[in-house]
């Protein structure tokens, strides 16, 4: 595997931060590359779950933010088609347990609660579940990109650092401005949490 991924590679081109063909800079080329196949995995999946989590949504603002993020997604997947391509690696993904698990609780709460305020509480908890998990791994590939001296890579994978971290602060909005406080107000039992609110 450090064969074939040191045979596809661009090593000798750019600047380093590491030498080159230090057995290091190998590790962490291979690990850099295994991690983009993970992400390229999550952002996939997450292209086929975002429509179920916007039909379940009520907020049409909320409705209207999954819509957008998950083009924003497609673009992402692009995106990660032009980093395969750059470091001369496949784009085939590697399956992301952490994603698996995420969109799985995601499901499990839509399935768990009334279409409405609270189902659309749910969403929001389990899309900024998918989003801090999305900005951690991009931060680490930027990273694992600059240190590898692929600059034109790191720059790619910043944009999409980026957009997540734009999905997380519309979807805290969205959480602090509508569906919370409505989900509060739906629900007969919570009089009394609304007074201590106020
Ligand atoms: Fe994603
Ligand atoms: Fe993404
Ligand atoms: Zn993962
Ligand atoms: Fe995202």
């Amino acid at each position: 595997m450090a064969n074939s991924a040191q045979n596809k590679s661009n090593y000798g081109k750019g600047q380093r931060t590491v030498p080159a063909r230090s057995s290091a800079a190998e590790g962490l080329r291979e690990l850099f590359i295994d991690e983009l196949k993970d992400i390229v995995y999550a952002e996939r999946a997450l292209v086929r779950s975002l429509p179920k989590m916007a039909n379940n949504a009520s907020d049409p603002k909320l409705k209207e933010a999954i819509n957008e993020h998950l083009a924003v997604t497609e673009r992402q997947v692009e995106r990660l088609q032009q980093v395969f391509e750059m470091l001369g690696e496949n784009g085939r993904g590697k399956k992301c347990e952490a994603m698996e698990g995420l969109i799985k609780e995601g499901e499990n709460i839509m399935k768990d609660t009334e279409l409405g305020p609270v189902r659309d509480a749910g969403i929001i908890s389990a899309s900024q579940k998918i989003e801090h998990y999305e900005i951690a791994s991009y931060g680490t590939l930027v990273a694992f990109a600059k240190i590898l001296g692929e600059e034109e890579v790191a720059s790619l994978l910043e944009e999409t650092l980026a957009e997540e971290k734009e999905a997380d602060v519309i979807l805290t909005d969205a959480a602090y401005n509508t569906i919370n406080l409505d989900a509060v107000e739906g629900e007969g039992t919570a009089e009394g949490m609304q007074e201590e609110m106020e």
